[in-house]
């Protein structure tokens, strides 16, 4: 096998994948209608549901050909019973996509909007639910990759229970990564893509739930044909196969994928992410970067940095000298602040961190920005 040029992307997904997962996708053509196909994908939704440790009496996966938005829209779109209200609890770029579902669809909602850089208030999620009865779904997102900040989901959780609404988080930047129990977590249903935590590529998301729920869902109205969670899930049981064609090269290389998460295993991955996020913030605190997120509320997969008040800063310079070495950054997705992203996803490790900051540093110097950087204030 020869060896693939190997990027460091630090951008929030896709993420750096490892040569055995690229080349996981040469296989023979097969037509995905072929019960060998179909064997493949059983085992594959046994084991998205046991990475978040999941009964698999009680929960199951199903999986959409897709990027990951494909998800929140399934979710929104099908869980709604008549008649019934979701609250969106909001605070990025993420949860801002599900009310936008929620408005194109037409569906009644309830936003509880909180500034980037702030956690919910929890008594404010409880006293909305306690007022307003008609709300059947909770949503909110676990690590919201705009900013990088964690919510509280377990208790988010414990309240729509609580108050008998179901709750769906979308975890599409934690899963697989920052490790989670879908039932102690208090999740109805949860989210992602096969190119983040798992380490494979764009084409395949997939939603993990509760199979008492999606069998109840059959009866709610309808408001998608080919995002229908129910219609999708009724045809895999029925079949064993996605309803119409899935991303075959994708699903082949997150079986690969998988092979290597359970080899390299959740606590291990997981403290290999953390050695990661770690060594990001070492660098850009060292260079005297701010953050928008605090450090007790990161969730230890992005960080987001300030642009410093420096004339000689340009983010696009800066790009563009470390892509040509084979390092990618990304920029930031809030309205308010000028940011840009350094993330911990991917097959990275943390000597690439400290391979990143020296071209990184370079970078600055050949922009002549001052180090460590300055603020105005
Ligand atoms: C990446 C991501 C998504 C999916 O985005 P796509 O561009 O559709 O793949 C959804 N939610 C969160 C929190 C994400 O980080």
């Amino acid at each position: 096998m020869e060896a693939v040029k190997r990027n460091i992307l630090l951008n929030p997904g896709p993420s750096t994948t490892t040569d055995s997962v690229k080349y996981a996708q040469v296989v023979p053509d097969i037509c995905p209608r072929e019960n060998e196909f179909a064997s493949l994908m059983k085992g594959l939704r046994n084991d998205l549901v046991r990475i978040v440790h999941g009964d698999l009496e009680k929960y199951t996966s199903v999986l959409f050909c897709g990027s990951g938005t494909l998800n929140i829209d399934v979710c929104l779109n099908s869980l709604l019973p008549e008649n019934k209200r979701i609250l969106v609890v909001n605070n990025g770029a993420y949860s801002t996509r599900a009310v936008e579902i929620c408005q194109y669809y037409g569906l009644p909602y309830i936003e509880l909007k909180y500034p980037v850089d702030e956690r919910p208030d929890l008594s404010e999620v409880e006293k909305t639910l306690r007022e307003n009865t008609d709300i059947a779904v909770v949503y909110t997102t676990h690590n919201e990759t705009g900013t990088g900040i964690l919510n509280p989901i377990r208790e988010i959780g414990a309240l729509a229970h609580r108050y008998g609404a179901i709750f769906i988080t979308d975890t599409t930047s934690t899963y697989a990564m920052r490790p989670i129990d879908i039932e102690k977590d208090n999740i109805d249903f949860l989210m992602a893509s096969a190119q983040k935590g798992l380490m494979a590529f764009t084409g395949l998301s997939f939603v993990v739930g509760s199979r008492a729920v999606i069998e109840a869902s059959r009866d709610y109205p309808k408001r998608s044909y080919y995002c229908n969670l129910f219609l999708q899930y009724d045809y895999f049981e029925k079949t064993g196969e996605m309803h119409f064609t899935p991303p075959v090269q994708t699903i082949y290389a997150t079986l690969q994928a998988l092979k290597e998460y359970w080899a390299e295993g959740e606590q291990a991955k997981w403290a290999r992410h953390t050695r990661v996020f770690n060594a990001i913030n070492k660098g850009l605190d060292e260079l005297g970067f701010k953050q928008v997120i605090k450090p007790e509320w990161r969730a230890g997969l992005v960080s987001s940095a300030i642009y410093p008040d420096d004339p000689n800063w340009s983010f696009d310079k800066v790009h563009d000298y470390c892509y040509e070495r084979g390092f990618t950054i990304y920029p930031g997705k809030i309205s308010t602040t000028n940011t840009f992203r350094l993330c911990a996803l991917g097959a990275i490790d943390e000597k690439d961190i400290v391979d990143f900051f020296w071209v990184f540093k370079e970078a600055l110097a050949v922009c002549g920005v001052q180090i460590p950087v300055k603020y105005n204030d």
